[in-house]
């Protein structure tokens, strides 16, 4: 149950005045919330800045175009004449330096009049422009009296907004929210509020909402940061119970005795690299302990992954139990059987896949074996989340290309089997803050190098005009009998437009190239697609015209060339990705990149981050740079929490602290129930952390 005390702040936005039905719907909108928004909804609305009111010269020193608090006094008002009655209303007045004009448009005589009576003084506020020679005002955004200026904050939040909704009404419901703001409890650590300068988290709202400098809303300011670090520890806190949760069901110990692991090191046909050695022995380690595993291997595109994720696998079937290795597409599923089955074989491991496309006997075969144990690594797509799917004995769960699944995803497969251990590959090299953020202290093996042998990918940027140059360039590889992927331009509108791109490219290049030139698009069904990489891979097909479907995790060591059409369309890390594609065998790899002239700012920093580095840690720095965090790791599609405060880029340092700092809290009072943990409670349902108090409650 949510403390009471919180109840104001999690009350209907409709509670506060001036807030009714018509409103609501429009805060509905900015917020972006389905359900109806409450106040604490706006009071994590923070302002993108603030207007500084506090300049009040005379007119004569007035500079023109700023924002000014002027004191006039009202000489006369000049309404529009009768037969002009779309001519603005005028208001003559003056201070003992000069004029000034304020000029109104549709304005109401007698509001006026009320609002500036002749011969009175009053504080004008808004900016000031130069017309004819005159001083004018058009719309004051304020005109207040000598009484009402003291309560005039004259340094004002801007908010952003929605249509419909202005910027008074927002600052006006975010003034009367902050009046709703209990005194709380603190939750952070004495210590380090004094360390970091922080304010209480009442106070920090009541800055930023009432700012007395415009620097007091700047997001890297004190106040913001101490929400933003707020906000980080009540992730981090909730990660943490979400662990201690879930490896309280006590894993079950599965020490392999290493015989299946020999044999297929031995089948393998490259030695392992280091970082593959140490991943390994990571791995095997946490499947030997009585806890639960969370693991993240990271490496980057090429650096081989899948052998590790086949030695971990096989650890656990030496223990005499089951695998299932998830694969986000068809394509990469069938991709992994078709690389680990033959190397399986060697050990004497019993591969099946299962996919959206195994029906009817078929199906009903591998779930069979399944069930019995027959089948010891199962690899296949989401499908293998379906209910009939029952392993004998599950061991390790093993998903790769991790940003594409959900949370739920993941946990799903985790739940086939009696305290699954998981292993979640990536691709995409997550920025450590990122990895932070989104698992909390996962434990995570990295793959640093590259197998030896590599050689870097000659990189080029050309621009489409020289298209006629790259088509010769991609004969004479073709010629020297080098395998060639071309890849077809993003376009935005829709899947069948790619397609149609696609289609034509293929076209145009088959004219050429004849029958070595083959197509792979998304939109052909698996088994069509299935065989054109095959045929690609077996060499029978060299140039291979794709949309992104080859991006993720596609393996065919021979290929050494890539031409990427459009190359300003695609995002930093896909590009990376698609790149990944080739400079996986020993041969040398060239990368054209054609883009389109004149290229644009971001498009300019990207291709040339792509031509200067192949180090995917430092690309996908780059791109959250370029990007900002969302995009980075698909968050939108995938249903990860994003953040209502804090901004990876400005406050990502503050993750760390956050996190060593959850993790104490919870050694100390793994219950929450120390004042401290009390106060803590009231931080987790704040940010709607809450469900991991459930979890606290039911371990
Ligand atoms: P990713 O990490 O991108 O999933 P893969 O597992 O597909 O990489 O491996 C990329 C390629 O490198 C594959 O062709 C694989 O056979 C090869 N490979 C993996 N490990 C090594 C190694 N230690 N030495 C040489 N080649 C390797
Ligand atoms: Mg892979």
């Amino acid at each position: 149950m949510r403390p009471n005390l919180l109840n104001p702040l999690f009350a209907a936005l409709t509670s506060l005045p001036g807030v009714g039905p018509r409103l609501e719907q429009l805060y509905r909108r900015l917020f972006d919330r389905d359900a109806p928004p409450r106040v604490v909804d706006l009071l994590f609305h923070l302002p993108t800045g603030a207007i500084d009111r506090r300049s009040r010269p005379k007119l004569r020193d007035v500079v023109p175009d700023t924002v000014v608090t002027v004191a006039v006094t009202v000489d006369r008002h000049r309404p529009p004449p009768p037969r002009r009655p779309r001519a603005p209303y005028q208001i003559y007045t003056s201070d003992e330096t000069g004029d000034l004009i304020l000029t109104f448009f549709n304005a109401h005589k007698d509001y006026l009049q009320k609002l500036l009576p002749v011969g009175e003084l009053r504080y004008v506020s808004g900016t000031v422009a130069l017309y004819d020679h005159m001083l004018q005002m058009v719309h004051p955004d304020r005109v207040v009296t000598e009484a009402e200026l003291a309560r005039l904050g004259l340094v004002e939040p801007v908010y952003p907004l929605t249509e419909g909704l202005s910027l008074n009404q927002v600052r006006k419901a975010a003034d009367a929210a902050l009046d709703r703001v209990p005194d709380l409890p603190e939750w952070q650590d004495p210590g380090w509020v004094a360390r970091e300068r922080f304010l209480p988290f009442a106070e920090a709202l009541r800055v930023l909402h009432r700012p007395a400098e415009p620097a007091d809303v700047a997001p890297e300011g004190l106040a913001w940061s101490r929400l933003a670090y707020d906000e980080f520890l009540a992730g981090q806190l909730a990660l943490a119970l979400v662990r201690a949760h879930l490896r309280r069901p006590a894993g079950r110990s599965t020490p392999g005795t290493g015989h299946l692991r020999k044999k297929l090191i031995e089948a393998l046909p490259y030695s392992l690299t280091i970082s593959q050695t140490h991943a390994v022995a990571d791995i095997v380690a946490d499947l030997a302990k009585p806890e639960r595993m969370l693991r993240l291997l990271q490496g980057d595109v090429g650096s081989g992954k899948t052998v590790v994720a086949l030695l971990a696998a096989a650890a656990v079937i030496e223990g005499g139990r089951q695998a299932a290795l998830m694969a986000p597409t068809e394509l990469l599923a069938r991709q992994h059987f078709n690389t680990i089955t033959p190397l399986a074989a060697a050990a004497g491991i019993t591969v099946a896949i299962l996919t959206g496309r195994e029906r009817g006997r078929e199906r009903s075969e591998v779930l069979e074996k399944l069930a019995f144990g027959d089948i010891h690594l199962l690899i296949g797509t989401h499908a293998l989340f379906q209910e009939e799917v029952e392993f004998r004995d599950l061991a390790l769960a093993v998903v790769d290309e991790q940003h594409r699944f959900g949370v739920h995803q993941r946990l799903g497969l985790a739940k086939k089997g009696e305290a699954v251990d998981v292993l979640v590959m990536t691709a995409t090299p997550i920025p450590r803050t990122l990895v932070l953020t989104y698992f909390g202290d996962m434990d995570a093996s990295e793959l640093r190098e590259k197998p030896a042998g590599r050689q870097p990918i000659d990189t080029r940027t050309v621009p489409l005009s020289r298209l006629q140059e790259v088509v010769d360039a991609v004969g004479r590889a073709l010629a020297e009998g080098r395998r060639v992927y071309w890849v077809c331009p993003l376009v935005e509108v829709t899947e069948n437009t790619d397609l149609a791109a696609a289609e034509e490219r293929f076209a145009a290049l088959k004219e050429h190239f004849g029958a070595m030139a083959d197509l792979v698009h998304g939109r052909m069904k698996g088994a069509d697609k299935d065989r054109a990489m095959e045929r690609f891979a077996a060499g029978e097909t060299r140039l291979l015209v794709a949309t992104t479907v080859i991006e993720v995790g596609v393996d065919v060591p021979e290929a050494t060339v890539m031409a990427v059409e459009h190359a300003e369309r695609f995002g930093l890390a896909q590009l990376h990705q698609l790149r990944g594609r080739i400079g996986r065998g020993a041969g040398h790899s060239t990368c054209l990149l054609l883009y389109k002239a004149p290229l644009g700012e971001t498009a300019k920093a990207r291709l040339a981050i792509m031509r200067e580095t192949e180090d995917g840690f430092r690309i996908a720095e780059e791109d959250l740079k370029l990007r900002g965090e969302g995009d980075v790791l698909g968050t939108r599609q995938s249903g990860m929490p994003g953040f209502r405060v804090a901004r990876i880029e400005v406050h990502g340092k503050l993750i760390g602290a956050a996190r060593d700092d959850a993790a104490l809290v919870l050694t100390r009072d793994p219950k929450l129930t120390s004042p401290r943990g009390e106060a803590l409670r009231h931080l987790l349902y704040l940010f709607e952390r809450d469900e991991a108090i459930r979890l606290i409650r039911a371990g």
